[in-house]
């Protein structure tokens, strides 16, 4: 009976009268989704599946990723199936009858790793005393040869499931069958199955290929449509839209990588080490990877919006990167013709009032294109 929550309410639900964008989530666990939902999220935009294999099962993963044979790879990916099943069966049943977007699986791989230093210093510590480390030492070698510089550029998103046979394989079977069983229970899933870091079609072709068998074969005569689609997050993607856009049915931008590729600043370094500078000159006003940067990064999402529609009418068009809650960068997103876009669910709200209010000032300016 709060009238102040009753004036709010009222402002988004006109809000929500005007808008055209839709406004979905990034959600990674049904309780998030549940709540999501509660702030008026018409679906998942983004879900982080690498959120999921942290904690317990990250030690599955780094087996998976170190397995020396086939055997043990195969007994990481049989023990973390039915776990990821049951993740997005929960998180289907939050989103009934709304899409759901999974992201296979995108972690810097330094996050699955062992520490290089800290097994460098276990080995040598146990030759000191002469103790024999036979395993320590493999797997060292092991963590040395996955050893990378730069993570963030390196083993990661698609490039992970096209080196490790079977990762995105058992993710996918985990999605149709999460989504066959909702439906046997007279739900409605609506899974869409996004591939990170892709930079060329190829990449998109082969994870695509696996992929349709796998569904195929799962989801039979159940009435379940699985979208296959693709994060646009390296420049190289945006530039070549029209040729991804063949084998995908939906983008959605994901504007963190992409700020970071375009301007070349690290995602996690920048900050402390110069941006105040930027801030000094005027180079921008706020960080760009708070609000997007229209005329850089901008531009990339433009290009790909335009080359992906007209290479694939009806291609489905949208945002999760932190720019999807930024009420500057949603108005921009409408004014470019996404379709939607995805924040975290605090941010929903922000966005339904934003979408509106910048549907309600194109409409204005006559100059809504769509
Ligand atoms: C992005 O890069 O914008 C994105 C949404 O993916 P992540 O932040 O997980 O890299
Ligand atoms: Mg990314």
């Amino acid at each position: 009976n709060d009238p102040l929550v009753a004036a709010v309410h009222r402002i988004i639900t006109h809000a929500d009268d005007q808008r055209r964008l839709k406004v979905r989530t990034n959600a990674d666990t049904g309780l998030d989704a549940a709540r999501a939902r509660r702030f008026g999220a018409q679906g998942i935009g983004l879900c982080r599946t690498e959120h999921m294999f942290l904690g317990d099962r990250r030690e599955l993963v780094e087996r998976l990723i170190l397995a020396r044979s086939e055997a043990e790879r195969n007994e990481a990916l049989a023990a973390l199936q039915p776990l990821q099943r049951a993740d997005f069966l929960d998180i289907f049943r939050e989103m009934n009858g709304l899409p759901v977007t999974i992201r296979l699986i995108d972690p810097p791989l330094h996050e699955f790793l062992p520490s290089l230093e800290e097994l460098a210093v276990k080995v040598a510590v146990a030759h000191e005393h002469g103790q024999s480390v036979e395993h320590d030492e493999q797997l060292l070698a092991a963590v040395r040869r996955m050893h990378e510089q730069n993570p963030m550029l390196g083993l990661r998103g698609v490039r992970l499931g096209l080196v490790i046979p079977g990762l995105f394989a058992m993710q996918v079977r985990a999605i149709a069958e999460a989504a066959v069983a909702l439906a046997a229970e007279g739900g409605k899933p609506r899974p869409e199955i996004m591939v990170p870091l892709v930079g060329a079609v190829q990449e998109l072709e082969t994870v695509r290929a696996e992929a349709e068998k796998i569904i195929d074969a799962i989801v039979g005569d159940s009435g379940v449509e699985v979208l296959i689609g693709t994060m646009i997050e390296v420049p190289r993607a945006a530039l070549t839209a029209g040729q991804i856009a063949e084998a995908a049915e939906f983008f959605s931008f994901g504007t963190n990588d992409l700020t970071q590729m375009a301007w070349g600043f690290s995602r996690d370094d920048v900050e402390g080490a110069f941006f105040w500078r930027y801030l000094e000159l005027g180079i921008f006003g706020i960080s760009p990877f708070e609000s997007i940067d229209a005329d850089g990064v901008g531009r990339l999402v433009r290009i790909a919006t335009e080359e992906g529609r007209a290479a694939r009418p009806g291609l489905k068009l949208g945002v999760c990167g932190e720019h999807g809650g930024d009420p500057d960068s949603v108005h921009f997103f409408h004014e470019v013709g996404l379709d939607y876009v995805s924040c975290s669910p605090f941010r929903v709200p922000i966005a339904r009032i934003e979408a509106g209010r910048a549907a309600v000032a194109s409409t204005a300016a006559g100059s809504d294109h769509r």
